[in-house]
């Protein structure tokens, strides 16, 4: 296939790339058409400037058909080992529960879904994501949590972040961490103070004393060799001295042990992986971040709250959005974006699965298999350290007959941690049985069976807890987590959720700059296949070969996409990225002897994210304006970089731009920040504009994020998990980031921005297939229909809403904004009333407000057909035809479709009925919607009522009644 046959590729009868995207070559050429063009090169040559074009076929292989990429990944994943990894230091092997597995985790009614902005269509998830909350306050004895964070270790970061926003100042900038926290969570906490000036100081809780300077500290509990120890008096020399204390826990054994709120910590964080979320060499799992009251407004990424909706019934919402990243900018202590929702659904599901007393059970089990081992090791006449402890084992073997053991575990295919030399560690989980610890015993009994059962262990063994660490307290009381229990109940209850929430399994969700393109199945197949997600992330390299394989095979061709010299994979979201990419910029300088390099240029319409990385990354944000087209200000940018030129680190660029425009000044703009020694970050969330057709490598950036959860296919799993590994150029290579445990290379890396070495390896299946099924020519293909659908888009809207930007030449990239502004004055409509009222049409708003407030900015992608464009297209050009009734005066200002949109089924099939509009006028607005309704779970949500009396856990059933709506709960259609 050449480039002068642009549809061959869509035709190929057995390959991919036309299930993918969308439109057909017919109903391509319609689009042309109407755009006024006769091929789709012609169209694409006008769209993107010549001077970035990248002009040959990228270099990744030809497409190729689902069973035959599939075939391959499964002899590549057949090289990786499963072995039994009782290797702790947060990671254990769990039994996802199946009802889960295949209800969630598998279901693209719940992993296609998008972040829950639009609170009315996601009422489903937002329960789940309370349920989470719910857990983790009561599992941790705290008042509010979010849901959720990235990883223990980056959550561990958020926490002294938190701490300081809280007590730090100049003078009091030393941050205090115990030695016997997880090392990946010391080096990631490492990294982030150093970038921020703050001092860590690693050693020993039981002696450290507390001086005025720390502002706070973090232990572990259990701590990473297994230990329980008491921090009552280590919390109390703390709050004498002003600090903060957190505690990086583990959510199961806090069934047994007194929880981190009830001895006094102030923050608790951790990894929920071990409820029933796979390991997968690293991630994805939630981690999640729980505080004292007084901090709430402190509490990083996202929290769900309830509120109310338009007709008095409870609503759930995202709480506090004024204090997210969107709005903070430069003030903002956080950069978390996309989190881990799919994966704190799922472990909040597992805790409503097991209930409290199941929780208990399996945490009983764990710890006493753990005891069993210890009699078991005791007789064979090793020492165990700590007699206090969970589930990890820590025993002296002393140095000679350690590697013994090693290998005699090796033989069982068991990995067993060194602690230190002559110290080695056991985690066990809730997948061991007594035939496990028999094996673990037979390792130190020189590979020889032990003559002994576990119940005969177990009589020598006590499994109590002291009772200074012994819960008394209840949890997960709400009976949310006690009604559930039974398969068909769960499945029901998994079902109703499920069914208040619009996804991709229901229509487009047009979202400009988040490009919610198909996630197909063939893609998704491998992230449970057990040899991708029983993997420890600390297993020996041999173990993990064929993970390493695909690694570096991803790695190829997203450097190849990008115009890169290599990639990093750790970063596990956009901001990740952002902030990794902007750490080696700064260590790049540091390297050349200019530390002082510390000014970012970030220009005014820059996504959230990029300022709050580049001021975690150490650095000084200077804004440069845009002009009336939505492009970089290159004048005022040229006067900034002269202004800041000794001091200037880097430019953070989108490209193309938030506005949805190819800027044709892009190399200007790069060789100008060359020019005053700066280096270019470019935010690659528009890199769909992109692929196959320009490369960020050869317009000049040095840095750039692929967000792998917009452009290359990963879900977004109702706000998470997300990948986005950074592309560097050679100047930057040696500084990518390294990692404590695990060696990836890179001479002088910067510290780990990611506990997992790879960062959430077990979705990068889904890139790595997507990409080998549509090759070199089906990924230009892929990303020509995207700018094909956008402007088509663009075209059929121009007369219900002006396009805000557009190219000298008339054109747009892959995403158009609409002006919803012009319709105010005369109707009193904001954007939030249409889009509010596309729920009622059955679909997803486009993004509200970015990056210009008043605006709609819609993505169409290429996965969606010209129909379902079309569809959208007509929902919203009637959308406008409804605004004109109201201008006319037909439809009452106050009273009309729009401002009491979305209408929930609860209303509309309600026997009192008070609008002056018929009930069929609201809930079938369209012929559409009387084949296909999606209803709307509740009324519009009144956010500010929730942010004035924020509640963030599941509310007793009596709240319920006292907000006087029993009854419309009782009502629970769905
Ligand atoms: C999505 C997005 C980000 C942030 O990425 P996350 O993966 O959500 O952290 C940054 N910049 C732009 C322009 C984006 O659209």
């Amino acid at each position: 296939m050449t480039s002068t046959r642009p549809l061959a590729a869509a035709l190929e009868p057995d390959t991919f790339v036309s299930r993918h995207v969308g439109p057909s070559a017919a109903e391509q050429q319609a689009m042309l058409a109407a755009l006024g063009y006769d091929s789709l090169d012609a169209f694409i040559d006008a769209v993107v400037p010549a001077n970035i074009r990248f002009r040959r076929t990228l270099d990744i292989g030809p497409a190729r058909t689902e069973h035959d990429v599939l075939a391959e990944l499964r002899t590549i994943a057949d090289r990786n080992m499963v072995w039994r990894s009782y290797l702790g230091m947060g990671y254990h092997g769990t039994l996802t529960p199946p009802v889960i597995q295949r209800n969630v985790l598998e279901n693209p009614g719940w992993y296609t879904a998008y972040t829950p902005y639009q609170a009315e269509i996601a009422q489903g998830r937002l329960e789940a994501l309370l349920n989470f909350q719910t857990m983790v306050m009561d599992l941790t004895g705290l008042e509010i949590a979010n849901a959720s964070l990235l990883d223990e270790g980056t959550a561990a970061a958020e926490a002294m972040a938190m701490s300081y926003a809280a007590k730090g100042k100049p003078g009091k900038e030393t941050y205090f961490v115990a030695k016997d926290c997880h090392p990946q969570t010391i080096e990631v906490v490492r990294t982030r103070a150093a970038a921020r000036g703050v001092t860590v100081v690693v050693g020993d809780a039981a002696t450290f004393t507390f001086g005025p300077e720390v502002f706070g500290a973090l232990v572990q509990y259990p701590a990473t060799d297994g230990a329980v120890r008491d921090y009552r008096a280590f919390c109390e020399q703390a709050h004498a001295a002003g600090a903060v204390v957190t505690a990086a826990c583990d959510l199961l054994s806090l069934t047994l042990l007194v929880p981190p709120g009830e001895w006094g910590a102030d923050v608790a964080v951790g990894n929920s992986q071990r409820f029933g979320v796979p390991m997968g060499y690293g991630g994805p799992h939630a981690a999640f971040l729980a505080t004292k009251d007084e901090y709430k407004r402190m509490l990083p990424g996202r929290i769900i709250g309830v509120s109310r909706d338009a007709d008095g019934k409870p609503a759930l919402r995202m709480a506090l959005q004024t204090r997210e990243q969107h709005i903070r900018r430069e003030k903002a202590t956080s950069n978390v974006c996309t989190a881990q929702v799919l994966l704190a659904v799922m472990a909040g599901m597992y805790a409503v699965w097991h209930g409290p007393e199941g929780l208990t059970r399996i945490a009983r089990r764990v710890h006493g298999y753990a005891k069993a081992l210890q009699a078991g090791l005791e007789r064979l006449g090793f020492h165990v350290t700590h007699e206090e402890y969970f589930d990890t084992v820590c025993v002296e073997v002393g140095t000679h007959g350690q590697q013994d053991i090693l290998d005699a575990a090796a033989a069982r295919r068991i990995n067993l941690r060194v602690v230190e030399p002559g110290v080695l560690a056991i985690a066990l989980d809730e997948t061991v049985g007594a035939q496990d610890v028999l094996d673990v015993l037979s390792a130190f009994n020189g590979g020889a069976d032990v003559d002994a059962t576990v119940d005969a262990l177990l009589e020598e063994a006590d499994p109590r807890f002291d009772e200074r660490f012994a819960r008394t307290s209840a949890f997960l009381t709400h009976p949310v987590f006690s009604t559930h229990h039974s398969e068909t109940e769960m499945l029901r209850y998994l079902r109703k959720l499920e069914g208040r929430d619009l996804s991709l399994a229901h229509s487009m969700i047009p979202l400009g700059s988040c490009t919610m393109k198909l996630n197909a199945t063939a893609e998704m197949i491998p992230v449970t296949w057990p040899q991708f997600g029983q993997l420890h992330p600390f297993v020996p390299p041999a173990q993990a070969a064929g993970y390493r394989e695909m690694f570096t095979q991803l790695e190829h061709d997203l450097a190849e996409i990008t115009g890169f010299a290599a990639v990093s994979l750790q970063p596990n979201a956009g901001s990740q990225g952002e902030y990794a990419g902007l750490l080696v910029i700064r260590e790049y300088h540091r390297a050349r002897g200019e530390a002082h390099r510390d000014v970012c240029l970030i220009p005014q319409s820059a996504h959230g994210t990029n300022p709050a990385s580049a001021v975690m990354a150490g650095m000084k944000v200077v804004v440069v304006g845009t002009d009336q087209h939505g492009n970089v200000d290159v004048a005022d940018l040229r006067k900034k970089a002269a202004e800041h030129s000794s001091q200037l680190a880097a430019l953070m660029i989108t490209y193309p731009s938030t506005h949805g425009v190819f800027e044709e000044a892009v190399k200007d703009i790069c060789a100008i920040v060359h020019e005053h020694g700066g280096q270019v970050y470019m935010d690659g969330a528009n890199m769909n504009a992109m692929v196959g057709l320009a490369r960020p490598g050869d317009i000049g950036a040095d840095v750039c994020h692929l967000n792998l959860h917009k452009t290359f296919c990963i879900p977004h799993g109702g706000g998470g998990p997300g990948m986005g590994p950074i592309g560097v150029a050679p100047q930057l290579v040696p500084f990518l980031p390294g990692h404590p445990v695990v060696d990836v290379g890179h001479a002088q890396a910067i510290g780990p921005i990611s506990a997992a070495p790879w960062g959430s390896a077990s979705i990068l299946p889904i890139s790595w297939v997507y990409v080998k099924l549509m090759g070199g020519e089906g990924l230009a293909t892929a990303t020509k229909v995207a700018i094909l659908n956008a402007n088509y888009t663009a075209h059929r809207l121009r007369d219900a809403f002006p396009v805000l930007y557009r190219a000298q030449n008339g054109t747009v990239a892959h995403e158009c904004i609409v002006d919803t502004r012009v319709v105010k004055a005369a109707s009193g409509v904001e954007v939030e009333d249409i889009a509010k009222r596309l729920m009622d049409y059955g679909f997803h708003a486009p993004t509200v407000s970015f990056p210009v407030a008043g605006t709609l900015m819609i993505e169409p992608t290429e996965s969606e057909s010209k129909e379902e464009i079309d569809r959208f297209c007509d929902a919203l050009i009637q959308i406008r035809e409804e605004i004109r009734e109201i201008e006319a005066g037909t439809l009452d200002r106050a009273d009309n479709p729009l401002k009491n949109a979305p209408h929930p089924m609860t209303r509309v099939i309600s026997d009192a009925w008070a609008h002056g509009y018929s009930r069929e006028r609201a809930a079938f607005p369209s012929e559409f919607t009387r084949e296909r309704k999606f209803w709307p779970f509740v009324g519009r949500v009144e956010s500010a009522y929730g942010d004035r009396n924020l509640v963030c856990s599941c509310l007793p059933i009596e709240t319920y009644q006292l907000e006087g709506a029993a009854a419309s709960l009782a009502q629970d259609t769905n």
